[in-house]
């Protein structure tokens, strides 16, 4: 295809700011892109010449892409600095020197997505002395052919700075648009804004019937939205598994529905991980995973992702950065332990005193994720142990719809215990509330965070949020604190004080502990509401700048949190993890409020 083609659809995106016809027009090209271009022509819609998973970058920088365009435009590298400061924007610098430039000769040749995509590719490469040289040449070749237009896009590609609005969304709706009608014969009459109102409509229930609709040929229109949501959900999960719009798109183009099922992991590419709901009771846990039920003791460590094939292992964390430099420890444990040729393992690995053989929280050890030198010191300073618990591919053959309980078997039989290196988690199969509690409180004793709660049967979903694998952690211990600052809110909040900032007690002394401003109600029928709070507070304003106000203390509320953390922001020394207000405690007055030596109990009881 035509860079140019390319080019005006930029263009359209970038002249209207809604999503819908975002939307629209990116399913518009995506449809009539020739197969060969589709990967590289949905890349650089996203403004990328590699998927969200590889950590490739281009590596040009502003200084350099000055020096291209000069050396495309025959102009000095001072007067293209000069416009660049005067407009802000490099691209429109190289548009407007190419077109002045250019007025008499004509371009050589057309530009084609295909040799754009290719120089693009080309900048990493170039490493190494005369690497900058290499990099502005290559530059330079596209802008020498481009049209003006078409320089104003390739600068801007490459800076990083494309910005045309299309996001994971957008390109996920347009796949699902561009093709699944025509695959499917349907819906040929729908178009845009029907398909945005039958996706807004569909109803939970009507959802979760989806699977019947699968094969339905002529489907009327609550039918239609199940089929329309199914499509939506199953570029997802496609882009999920794969973290990549160009193998998606090129996916569903080719084969539909069934070429999106058939795409499979792959190891050495990080695959987006499973995550978990709170619970707030083991009867919960039985309620959302069934009986029984798997749970594990949840470590207070780091999410990684394992791939492993022959002698090559890659370590990812949940955010798919590949970390394998930084842990040649873990390198060597799982090639020591697996016995598989390929795999996918999904695990925790949890920092340990080494000399005290006791599991530290993760604060400890989050250093090593980012450390970059010295590795082999933090090795021996802060090993840690890596806590298998599941796995989503095994020599070839994917795992993940496969029923938990059979995951489990196979993560025992590969993966061989190294005394505080590797293990399959710790876990109970258990149907009972009290072997359940028992086991929570030895998870707790061996200092973890708690427990985590999995249903034996379900499969592995890669980057959704699921009910049937639940954490639960112990509920804290609520603090009564007193309401010494208060702040006006913003938009509708305008008319109510808001937030608040709480304090302990240390004596007499208050000292604050945080800012809490979750847990009331905008409307006074639904509980406790801001309107009633600000009612209460007012008259005890002392003194306020802006929007910032001092209260008398005398108010006490209860503050549940998650967590207490250690902080130097407030003068108690410690801050509260999502603090929020359960109720208020009209019986309590500040001399009632939780100690400052309460606080450091309840800190130092969360450890253990
Ligand atoms: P949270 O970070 O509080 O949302 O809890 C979920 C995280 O707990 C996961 O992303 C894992 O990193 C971690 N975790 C610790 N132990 C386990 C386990 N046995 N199974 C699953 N996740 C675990």
């Amino acid at each position: 295809m035509k860079y140019s083609d390319l080019v005006d659809v930029y263009e359209r995106l970038d002249s209207d700011s809604k999503r819908l016809s975002k939307t629209l027009v990116v399913s518009q090209l995506l449809e009539k892109v020739p197969e060969d271009d589709i990967e590289k022509i949905t890349l650089l819609l996203e403004g990328r010449a590699y998927p969200a998973w590889d950590e490739r970058e281009l590596g040009v920088a502003k200084q350099m892409m000055l020096k291209a365009v000069s050396a495309a435009s025959g102009l000095d590298a001072r007067r293209v600095e000069s416009e660049w400061k005067r407009t802000g924007d490099l691209g429109e610098v190289a548009e407007n020197l190419i077109k002045s430039g250019r007025q008499s000769t004509l371009v050589s040749h057309e530009l084609t997505v295909g040799k754009v995509f290719e120089n693009l590719r080309k900048l990493p490469e170039m490493t190494g002395q005369g690497s900058v040289d290499r990099k502005v040449q290559l530059i330079a070749e596209l802008l020498t052919s481009a049209k003006p237009k078409e320089a104003r896009y390739i600068v801007r590609t490459v800076l990083g700075t494309l910005r045309v609005g299309v996001g994971a969304g957008v390109l996920r709706d347009a796949i699902a648009w561009a093709f699944f009608p025509k695959v499917k014969g349907l819906f040929r009459e729908l178009d845009a804004r029907d398909y945005m109102r039958v996706l807004k409509a569909a109803s939970v229930d009507e959802l979760k019937n989806l699977q019947k609709y699968d094969a339905v040929e002529a489907p009327d229109p609550a039918a239609a939205r199940l089929l329309y949501r199914h499509f939506v959900d199953s570029v997802q999960q496609a882009y999920d598994m794969s973290n990549d719009f160009g193998v998606v798109a090129s996916a569903a183009k080719s084969g539909g529905l069934a070429g999106l099922k058939a795409m499979s992991l792959k190891v050495g590419k990080p695959v987006k991980v499973m995550l978990s709901l709170k619970v707030d009771s083991v009867e919960e846990g039985f309620e959302r995973c069934g009986r029984p039920m798997q749970a594990e003791f949840k470590l207070d460590g780091f999410r990684v992702q394992l791939h492993k094939q022959g002698s090559k292992v890659w370590i990812f964390t949940r955010r798919l950065e590949d970390v394998t430099r930084q842990f040649p420890d873990i390198v060597d444990c799982v090639l020591k332990s697996v016995r598989a040729d390929s795999c996918i393992l999904d695990a925790e690995a949890v920092g340990f005193d080494p000399s005290a053989k006791k599991y530290l929280p993760f604060q400890n050890v989050s250093q090593r994720i980012r450390r970059k030198y010295d590795i082999e010191r933090m090795v021996r300073e802060l090993p840690v142990e890596v806590n298998v618990f599941d796995v989503l591919l095994i020599d070839g053959r994917s795992m993940v719809d496969e029923p938990f309980r059979r995951r489990r078997e196979a993560v025992e039989r590969i993966v061989k215990p190294i005394q505080w290196r590797i293990l399959p988690a710790k876990c109970l199969v258990a149907s009972g509330v009290g072997e359940v509690e028992r086991f929570f409180a030895e998870s707790k004793a061996a200092g973890n965070e708690g427990l985590m709660f999995k249903s034996i049967d379900a499969p592995y979903k890669p980057g959704a949020r699921v009910g049937h694998m639940v954490k639960f952690k112990k509920t804290m211990e609520n603090l009564d604190l007193v309401i010494v600052k208060a702040e006006w809110g913003e938009g509708k909040r305008s008319r109510w004080l808001s937030s608040y900032t709480v304090a302990c007690r240390l004596g007499s002394k208050l000292l604050e502990i945080g800012k809490v401003s979750t847990g009331l109600k905008e409307k006074p029928e639904e509980g406790l509401s801001f309107g009633e709070m600000t009612k209460l507070l007012r008259p005890l304003i002392v003194s306020g700048e802006g929007k910032l106000v001092a209260i008398r203390p005398e108010f006490v509320i209860e503050v549940a949190y998650e967590e207490i953390q250690k902080s130097p922001t407030y003068e108690s020394g410690y801050a509260l993890r999502f603090p929020r207000v359960v109720r208020l405690r009209e019986d309590k007055g500040p001399d009632d409020a939780s100690s400052l030596k309460m606080v450091e109990q309840y800190y130092r009881g969360q450890k253990r």
